[in-house]
């Protein structure tokens, strides 16, 4: 008998979450209201920095752009960020009209290298957005002091960071201008799409919050929930449709008690990898500092130089054993649209071209086993003898 194939990424969603949308289903409330409402407020506790605010939106590439627009980026400006993640991170730039400075990371943590952003600011640099990659949290005491000594803005992509910490203090609550968190499908807590922009400045928050929903004045769920006949709204800007659902809400409640637990059970399955991985041909991803937490999102390996196998082969054998893995990331560098919009070449990112050249991310989430560890471990062994 074959095992069934153990795919890259699953949600874990209990029963508690299933039963808050069926009440969500049937309170006659289904778009942006009290369950997105108390997603906020309990983020916010989560974070446990009470001069914080916490908006949901409904997606993290959403909160990016509201984060980005609040601090004023726009045309003629540029924003540093790194070449090794996701395009969302750079897209909402581009929304903006401002144009992308990409960098190269640190081989180490394959987080965006600080030396780098301070070489590529020019007069033109407004904001620094720092990616803290597969759950460990960038270096943003050197970033914010980056941004300090040159007066540039700082908006966390936390996508992967929730919960993380750099130096014993949470992702979300370290002085960037603004922090986002993603609540896709694969992240550590998920509400299918879903996303929250957290801020200590209340100018932005009071900005994000009219650009979610249409540039208006005050949302539909104050003026349903009014007192008085509350008809009247002004539009004070062409905002966005950014709102979150008290669908997606409702899974967020129950999600967000679940964090502590679910990444206790993340670094237990990165501990089984170590040991489990120990003594093949591969470097294994950094631990974080002693005290601080990793989120552990992915578990990405890199082929060592003297393995007998490439990248796409690698992948290829832990497949046919029925394993899926996946490449975080086809650096930015190589698309097409940022390739050729600012002319890059592969030669300018040599850590981030190196690392995508030998690094898979391996399965690992919360409803995995040890022996599911086991079972990628064997496959991999196997496939690193050929
Ligand atoms: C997932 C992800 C995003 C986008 O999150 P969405 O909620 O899907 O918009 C942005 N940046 C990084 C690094 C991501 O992994």
């Amino acid at each position: 008998m074959t095992a069934p194939f153990l795919p890259f990424a699953l949600p874990e969603i209990g029963d508690e979450e299933i039963a808050e949308v069926v009440d969500t289903l049937r309170s006659g409330w289904v778009t942006t209201g009290p369950k997105a409402r108390r997603f906020e407020a309990d983020f916010t506790a989560f974070l446990g920095d009470h001069s914080l605010q916490s908006i949901a939106v409904n997606s993290a590439t959403a909160g990016l752009h509201l984060a980005l627009e609040a601090v004023g980026v726009g045309p003629g400006d540029e924003v540093i960020t790194t070449t090794h993640t996701f395009t969302a991170t750079a897209e909402v730039v581009r929304y903006l009209g401002a144009d992308v400075k990409l960098v190269d990371i640190d081989p180490a943590t394959l987080n965006i290298d600080p030396a780098a952003i301070e070489a590529a600011i020019t007069p033109r640099t407004k904001c620094l957005i720092p990616v803290h990659y597969g759950g460990l949290a960038a270096d943003m005491t050197a970033i914010l002091g980056i941004a300090r000594r040159h007066g540039l803005k700082v908006v966390e992509d936390a996508a992967h960071a929730l919960p993380t910490t750099h130096r014993g203090q949470l992702v979300g609550t370290l002085g960037s201008d603004a922090t986002v968190f993603s609540f896709y499908a694969n992240k550590t807590i998920t509400t299918g799409e879903g996303g929250m922009l957290v801020t200590r400045d209340p100018a932005l928050a009071e900005r994000a919050k009219v650009m979610r929903l249409h540039g208006m004045s005050r949302d539909a769920f104050d003026r349903f929930t009014a007192t008085v006949p509350s008809w009247y709204y002004e539009i004070v800007a062409p905002g966005f449709k950014y709102n979150l659902t008290d669908i997606a809400a409702a899974l967020g409640l129950h999600q967000l008690k679940r964090a502590r637990g679910f990444q206790r059970r993340r670094v237990e399955l990165a501990a089984a990898y170590r040991e489990a991985l120990a003594g093949l041909p591969l470097v294994l991803p950094p631990e974080p500092a002693a005290g601080d937490l990793h989120a552990w999102h992915l578990y990405a390996v890199r082929l060592a130089d003297d393995a007998q196998i490439g990248r796409d082969a690698f992948i290829e054998a832990l497949f046919a054993a029925g394993i899926g893995c996946s490449v975080h990331y086809i650096p930015l560098h190589l698309h097409p649209y940022w390739r050729d919009r600012y002319g890059l070449r592969a030669e300018q990112f040599p850590h981030s071209q190196h690392a995508y050249e030998r690094t898979l991310s391996l399965p690992l989430y919360t409803r995995m086993g040890d022996a599911d560890v086991h079972r990628v471990a064997e496959a991999a062994r196997a496939a690193l003898r050929a």
